[in-house]
């Protein structure tokens, strides 16, 4: 394994056990190692601090030990297990009315790069590092070793989060079984799940605890899920005993996706309708009144360049909401852009009340469920926040 030395002072932040190395802190690496290689991480003066997945980027070094050993078969096995009992001890594993939860959340389960989610019998994995990459198949070993015949396929799918420099060609395939049973269950209701074609792994599964949420409060209302995706708010909503739902997405697929995920749960029921269209243009001409409203866009700040021009997107969608809200309402409304902090996300939402010149009050603030945990030395991994705001 090659050494890469740090620049004296820059050992700090792995000395708290932060997980990155940025390129700007390294002195020299020996040899010329190949993206996705490990490498030992040692201070200028030759003490070593971590072994990591070496890469072209900012982020240079990903770390995966902060102990000196070989990252082997049984070094993913011990993650993984580690990974999996944590589930167990949060009681998403193991019901019968729920088979759909995240295995692995990267840096919360100090894996950066890597992502893993389980859907039944199938897990799809995804790698956001060419390291990751690189050590897919022992991964998937691993990962089988783990979960044993709970485990049938294994979806790898990271043809979209792959660094494009790197050029790895990857496409998308099964590394284990194959299946073309693609449902799966959450909270007892029952979704389709295009992990081949879907976004992200094909569903949103951090939202879980979020729309129990909602069905909590869904009695009786006019609900709007916008950016409804495969539609898990609506079909809560539904559940809940919601008067009507309408559900909003730009892109057909996903209003396909949301009248199938309805019908498998709600065959027949005439309180549901979708709309392909624009958030904005939706808001702007909607005449029915709505009294629960969800928003739950995509990431507008996706680099911490763009977080100004986030700040004002998400300004604008909750004041445009909240303006056509009767008295009495609820709105939903979440972030999940890691550029935008908690404070950044509720000073948004503070002047979208004062521009739509409504009384607001927080209910609840929301966030990731357990199953997409925090490293306490690694704060960037809080990505998702919401607010519930009772509107007058
Ligand atoms: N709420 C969903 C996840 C939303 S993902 C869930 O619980 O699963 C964001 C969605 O917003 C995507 O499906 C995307 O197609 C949609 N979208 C992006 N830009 C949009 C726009 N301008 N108007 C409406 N929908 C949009």
């Amino acid at each position: 394994m090659k050494n890469l030395y740090l620049n004296k002072g820059k050992e700090e932040s792995l000395r708290r056990f932060h997980p990155w190395v940025f390129s700007g802190a390294v002195k020299h690496i020996e040899g010329n190692p190949r993206e996705g290689e490990l490498v030992r991480v040692m201070a200028c003066d030759g003490t070593f601090l971590a072994i990591g997945h070496w890469q072209i980027g900012s982020i240079a070094v990903r770390v995966l030990s902060f102990e000196d050993r070989p990252i082997d078969l049984g070094f993913w096995v011990e993650r993984l297990q580690i990974a999996y009992t944590m589930r167990k001890a949060t009681g998403v594993v193991g019901r019968k009315d729920n088979d759909t939860y995240r295995l692995v959340h990267g840096e919360g389960d100090n894996l950066p790069g890597l992502v893993i989610d389980m859907y039944g019998a199938t897990a799809v994995m995804q790698a956001h590092s060419v390291g990751m990459h690189v050590s897919r198949k022992e991964i998937a070993d691993a990962l089988k070793t783990v979960l044993g015949d709970v485990l049938q396929s294994i979806y790898y799918k990271s043809e979209t989060t792959l660094p494009f420099k790197a050029d790895l060609g990857q496409e998308n395939s099964f590394i284990l079984g194959s299946t073309l049973h693609n449902t799966a269950y959450e909270n007892g209701l029952c979704f389709h799940i295009d992990w081949l074609k879907g976004q992200k792994t094909g569903f949103f599964v951090d939202q879980r605890d979020n729309r129990s949420l909602v069905e909590q409060y869904a009695k009786g209302r006019r609900v709007l899920n916008m950016f409804c995706y495969t539609g898990g708010f609506s079909v809560y909503a539904m559940r809940g005993g919601a008067h009507l739902v309408h559900s909003v997405d730009s892109s057909q697929k996903a209003v396909d996706l949301v009248n199938a995920n309805v019908e498998l749960n709600f065959p027949g029921d005439e309180r549901h309708k979708a709309f392909a269209e624009d958030a904005f243009k939706y808001l702007d001409r909607m005449e029915e009144a709505y009294d629960l409203v969800i928003l739950d866009p995509p990431a507008f700040a996706k680099h911490r360049d763009a977080v100004r021009h986030a700040i004002k997107g998400y300004t604008k969608l909750n004041a445009r909401a909240m303006e056509k809200m009767p008295a009495g309402s609820l709105l939903f409304t979440f972030s999940c852009s890691q550029a935008i902090s908690k404070e950044q996300f509720r000073m948004a939402v503070f002047t979208a009340a004062t521009l739509a010149k409504r009384n607001v009050r927080i209910l609840h603030q929301l966030h990731q469920p357990a199953d997409h945990p925090v490293n306490i030395y690694h704060p960037e991994g809080e990505y998702l926040k919401g607010l519930v705001l009772y509107v007058e």
